[in-house]
């Protein structure tokens, strides 16, 4: 596709690629360009609905919610994994609402990781830049096991790119490997990895296989069942627009459903029998297993509205939306920013399959001063130190204007030397 740095040309791709009534469907902050929808999605009329109706059931059923609300609470966690499943590529019985993300990895690794059982298999695979939670929560895992992380947990280095190579991944797997876990969109340079190959691979040599999906999913279709993926997890407040600390979910493959549950609780109980209130668990015999206690409604009545809006266009129609809107970021910047004395590089890789929704763009010295001047002019990423700064056009809400808009606010915040205003102070979240 052949582009053009005008705002004509910019209006004339969201005439040809965007739909204006999904776009209206959001409450935008007022004049203000939101590119940083992989940190929290912003809030849609469908998604305040859904929340909204949930409130509506408390106060007109009380607790004759949980058999009586549409659908009954008792099975929110279920039927939200159900809406949820095709966009990750897994039979509905394989996915289900629950907890936060570190929570639910926190369980699938108290679940798979048995290295006392037969002693054999002690090594986990990460990488070195994934988002630091996952390894808080492996490390913590490890140690309630008595293995020493510093030997047994295998970090995967970037290369000078600041990528991670596939090839890399596959040569740390060996017979002494018991689960490879890695980002399927790596949170800081927005790289893809082929989660086919890295499975294909760890299945041939018996490794369990798991992927972080938040910043993947609602922004790029998976195959998780197809590639047999063992496990995954991903929340839903990112891409998929579900809201502040709205639960999260996480998918187990059916072969995996009789497994023992590391961090049983009476919500994954087998349904019809949850409240007959027996001293030992019978786990549900799907992903369901995995729900530890009960279902926070109100963090989870917002997703159903989300996921039906999405679903509603379709994600292999959202990934080929965002491919185009970031195509346009790419040249931009390549064309109008990236010289003297601009500056700015991205980490990004460049190929469709290797990149996700979102952009980085490095400066070499002012990213996080340069952010402070966007923000100040109403237009939202985020930095990520050292010297990125994110930036997330949603096929749902953007426009292909608000980053023709982003880019000339950039240049103009380097004409005017706009970024030495600010302090190089950072504070607790941006
Ligand atoms: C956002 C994100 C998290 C957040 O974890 P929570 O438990 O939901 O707070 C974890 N891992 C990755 C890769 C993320 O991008």
């Amino acid at each position: 596709m052949v582009f053009e740095f005008s705002a004509e040309f910019a209006k004339k791709l969201d005439h040809e690629f965007l739909d204006e009534k999904v776009r209206r469907q959001f409450y935008i902050p007022a004049d203000t360009i939101y590119l940083d929808g992989n940190s929290l999605g912003l809030c849609s009329k469908a998604t305040e609905e859904s929340l909204q109706r949930a409130l509506t059931e408390w106060k007109e059923l009380a607790i004759e919610g949980w058999l009586e609300g549409k659908p009954p609470w008792l099975w929110f966690g279920e039927y939200l994994g159900e809406l949820l499943a095709p966009l990750v590529g897994a039979a509905k019985e394989e996915v289900v609402v629950a907890n936060s993300i570190t929570i639910n990895i926190h369980n699938l690794f108290a679940t798979f990781y048995q290295p006392h059982v037969g002693a054999k298999r002690k090594k986990i695979v990460i990488d070195e830049l994934n988002f630091p939670t996952d390894t808080y929560a492996i490390i913590g895992q490890m140690n309630l096991k008595g293995v020493n992380h510093q030997k047994y947990l295998i970090r995967v280095q970037a290369n000078d790119n600041n990528l991670i190579d596939e090839n890399e991944v596959i040569n740390a797997l060996d017979k002494d490997t018991a689960i490879v876990f890695l980002p399927s969109v790596l949170y800081r340079s927005g790289q893809v990895l082929d989660m086919e190959k890295i499975t294909n691979k760890a299945k041939e040599l018996g490794i369990l296989v798991g992927f972080d999906l938040a910043h993947s999913a609602g922004i790029i279709p998976h195959q998780l069942s197809k590639w047999g993926v063992d496990f995954a997890v991903w929340c839903n407040y990112k891409w998929l627009n579900a809201g502040p600390g709205s639960s999260a979910a996480l998918y187990v493959n059916k072969k995996h459903f009789n497994t023992p549950v590391g961090l049983p609780g009476w919500w994954g109980h087998q349904k019809d029998t949850q409240f007959a209130m027996n001293p030992y668990f019978t786990p549900a015999d799907t992903a369901a297993a995995f729900q530890t206690g009960t279902i926070p409604i109100f963090a989870a009545a917002p997703i159903e509205g989300a996921v039906k809006l999405i679903r509603s266009i379709g994600i292999e129609k959202i990934r080929a939306t965002s491919l185009k809107m970031t195509s346009y970021l790419f040249y931009l910047l390549d064309n109008v920013l990236s010289k003297a004395p601009y500056n700015f590089v991205s980490p990004t890789p460049r190929a469709d399959q290797n990149r996700g929704g979102h952009i980085a763009i490095a400066h070499p010295q002012e990213a996080f001063r340069i952010n402070q001047a966007l923000k100040t002019r109403k237009i939202i990423g985020d930095f990520r130190p050292p010297n990125i700064i994110r930036i997330a056009p949603s096929p749902l809400y953007n426009t292909f204007s608000d980053i023709y808009q982003f880019v000339v606010a950039l240049r103009e915040i380097i004409d005017l030397k706009e970024y030495e205003k600010f302090s190089e102070v950072r504070q607790a979240v941006t």
